[in-house]
């Protein structure tokens, strides 16, 4: 080859073009991670999110039926289109989704007929493009995000009759085709619930080259030359002359409004570009988001990692609003059916996001950030209670009320673009109101036994444990934000609940347990029993959960020795399972036994702060070599990369912080305990441009320990980093060792301590 056909070839290859002004990122970061899953055993559960950060929608093919929620597996070799997706996790599943499918050679329009082999080699995806060879159709498939759209481009290699399929899939979904436009006009309805009546997603898609012929079609007939469907489940296709060029690319959008707004969302988003700028966009928005944290040293891998991480992070919540004629920011409600003015956010858990996610978003995406708590009061109105599990609308799913933690550490973190009155309102609301009959995930279950008891009996309330302790630290941050905003009466009342934890807590034992409702012990207490009291977890998990006031805690053990005894034995005790009420194994279940670290179940939510707590006990070193023996275990940038559920950004959030060196064990607070960062520099660009470098001097995989610590020049011994280190500049340089350093960062000094008396000292 020349040097011009290889550049071209590398170009083609999507290899080559990397802008001067950016590292090229973006193709560190690989949407396969976590696709080689099923639904007994997740790797991540994910699916190829072809987005941009924070997306109205996303691309994914899919290779399953479109009744399975696990829609691409790795294992597979079949694709049956590329579709617009809005799933933020299979057991949610996904809504409003429709696809679009080359064929050729004859029309087959069933997903059956119409999926075709593919192989791993022959596929390319990094958050900004996808493609893929479909072998069947001898037909390439390639795919550039918008926010709200996405460029297509197909290539027909085969001489004869070329198609795109469209799916619209089931729930009555209607079709117009304008040939003389070489337009489609869709509306879909599919959904998994959290929808209102009138919920529809309204598509366009504009070709570049004349319908040969065209067509609707229902599972059971294709009507040549029909223009126009309405059935349960329907779609249309296209026929195009490619004997003279194989290429045929269209333009998509969507709205939650109507098909006047896609249209509006088409001009907006793509315009006249063709589908290499729509990449080249997407690929630069990508670029200058990765750019806010580069990282330098690691392994390849470590880097791959990373970046994976960092794009799952930010593709949920979706955005649910669009820009109207004046372009201003408007959205469908999927609580009350109506249209109105604002930012609305959704397809998120906010019992796995409020974690580490919603710090992320505090830390680097202010603005956004922003918007979300604006969404979120929104859904109060318009609903009567704060989002918890939200898919459009309120889902039925996991427990406590972490729209507080949300506020909370939006507020404390300098994001106070939204009305904080009301959002103390509307917690003073929720945490005193039973959860509805129609959503149990929102409002507080066992709120009135909660209120009288400071604790949620078992059996009355399902998971009552892992309830009153996520209650309790929810009072917490409602405090931080009633006390914030000089409602002090409140304040006060909530920050006496936050110490409710210690009503579940058992000193005799040394565990959180179930308490009946006359104050005794549940009997028969097995620590490795899941379920019950418990959510998706044991004991063993849910020990940890009292992120507000930890030396508290360690206070229920006696001293910090007998606290840190505890925490090494959860790594040491054997990763037996009792299933309890779950009665068989759950996929966390078998996910912690393979993950091979004790009753450590880094697969799911309760537990992934623990590793932190050493550093609140005077034992760092251990934070320090648990922190990265987690991160190389447990995270690599493959189709197993994960050790459970990625859970819409909070898995790969801990491993971006962590990654760094911090992470924000209590959120609602200022404080991040100090890990051991993997790369040798790290440097943060922060929304106000001043740069936070974490330099990390004779690091290495068997260097984990840290020996000395300075920031911006000055000794350094804290355990912990504070938000304003970061946000205000500056560096930390630490010297990293390899034998474990009992004496760095010991002191009582140089701990972080407890929220929640750090906020009752507060004038
Ligand atoms: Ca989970």
């Amino acid at each position: 080859m020349t040097a011009t056909r290889i550049a071209f070839a590398l170009a083609a290859m999507g290899l080559g073009q990397a802008s001067d002004a950016a590292p090229d990122l973006v193709r560190l970061a690989n949407p396969l991670q976590g696709t080689d899953s099923t639904g007994g055993f997740s790797h991540g559960n994910t699916f190829p999110a072809i987005a941009l950060p924070f997306p109205m929608n996303a691309w994914a093919p899919y290779t399953q039926p479109a009744k399975d929620s696990f829609f691409y597996q790795y294992r597979q070799n079949r694709i049956r289109g590329i579709r617009q997706t809005h799933q933020p996790s299979p057991w949610i599943a996904d809504y409003a989704n429709f696809s679009l499918m080359p064929v050729s050679g004859k029309l087959v329009v069933n997903e059956e007929d119409r999926a075709s082999v593919f192989r791993h080699e022959e596929e390319t995806a990094h958050p900004g493009y996808y493609r893929v060879l479909l072998d069947t159709w001898q037909a390439t498939a390639e795919v550039a995000p918008t926010e709200r759209g996405a460029g297509f481009r197909f290539t027909f290699e085969k001489p004869g009759d070329s198609y795109v399929v469209l799916d619209a899939f089931h729930n009555n979904p209607e079709i117009e085709i304008h040939p003389d436009e070489r337009t489609i006009i869709g509306i879909c309805r599919n959904n998994s619930g959290g929808v209102p009546a009138n919920f529809a997603n309204h598509f366009v898609i504009v070709f570049d080259q004349p319908f040969a012929a065209y067509g609707t079609w229902t599972p059971d007939a294709v009507n040549e030359g029909k223009t126009a469907i309405k059935a349960p489940k329907a779609g249309a296709y296209l026929k195009f002359d490619t004997s003279k060029g194989k290429v045929v690319t269209c333009k998509v959008a969507s709205s939650y409004l109507g098909a006047e707004q896609a249209k509006r969302n088409l001009d907006r988003e793509i315009g006249d570009a063709d589908f290499d700028t729509i990449r080249q966009r997407a690929e630069a928005k990508w670029n200058e988001t990765f750019g806010r944290i580069k990282v330098e040293g690691g392994s390849d891998e470590q880097r791959r990692t990373f970046y994976s991480a960092f794009y799952r992070s930010v593709i949920f919540p979706h955005r649910f609003f669009e820009y109207d004629a004046q372009n201003k920011p408007v959205y469908f409600s999927p609580f009350d059916g109506k249209v109105h003015q604002g930012y609305l956010y959704t397809d998120t858990g906010l019992w796995d996001t409020f974690r580490a996610s919603h710090p992320l978003y505090n830390l680097l995406f202010p603005e956004i950030s922003a918007q979300i708590m604006q969404g979120m009061i929104a859904a109060y109105d318009q609903s009567g209670w704060l989002p918890a599990w939200s898919s459009p609308g309120h889902r039925g799913c996991m427990i406590g009320n972490h729209a507080f933690s949300l506020f909370a550490d939006a507020w404390v973190k300098g994001v106070r673009d939204f009305d904080a009155k009301k959002a103390v309102a509307a917690m003073v609301h929720d945490a005193n109101t039973q959860s509805p009959g129609f959503c149990g995930a929102i409002g507080r279950d066992g709120a009135a036994f909660y209120q009288r008891l400071g604790y949620a009996p078992y059996p009355e309330i399902r998971e009552a444990t892992a309830k009153t302790l996520e209650y309790a630290y929810d009072d917490f941050c409602a405090a931080v934000l009633a006390k914030g905003t000089g409602h002090a009466a409140d304040a006060a009342e909530f920050a006496k609940d936050a110490m409710n934890y210690r009503k579940v807590f058992d000193e005799k034992t040394g565990f959180v347990r179930g308490r009946k409702a006359n104050g005794d012990w549940c009997e028969n207490f097995d620590p490795t029993e899941w379920g019950g009291p418990f959510t998706e977890g044991c004991s063993w998990h849910w020990t940890w959960s009292v992120f507000h006031d930890v030396p508290g805690l360690i206070k229920l053990f006696g001293s910090d020795d007998a606290f840190c005894r505890k925490l090494d034995a959860v790594f040491y005790t054997p990763p037996d399972v009792k299933t309890g009420t779950y009665g068989q194994m759950i996929h966390e279940m078998t996910e912690m036994v393979a993950s091979n670290m004790g009753q450590y179940a880094h697969g799911n939510q309760p537990i992934q702060h623990m590793i932190y707590l050493y550093n609140y006990a005077g034992q760092p070193w251990k934070t320090q070599a648990r922190a990265r023996e987690v991160m190389a275990r447990l995270y690599q940038p493959t189709p197993d990369g994960f050790c459970g559920d990625e859970d819409t950004g909070q898995m790969s959030s801990w491993y971006v912080f962590s990654a760094l060196g911090f992470y924000p064990v209590c959120p609602g607070t200022t404080g991040y305990p100090i890990g051991s960062p993997i790369f040798d520099r790290a440097t943060i660009t922060l929304p106000n441009g001043k740069e936070f470098v974490i330099h990390a001097k004779t690091n290495g995989p068997q260097r984990p320990y840290i020996l000395r610590a300075s920031l911006n020049g000055g000794e350094f011994n804290r355990t912990w980093l504070e938000h304003a280190d970061i946000s205000n500049g500056g560096t930390l340089e630490l010297e990293m060792t390899s034998a474990p350093d009992t004496k760095w960062g010991v002191q009582p000094s140089s701990r972080p301590g407890s929220a929640i008396d750090a906020l009752n000292k507060q004038p």
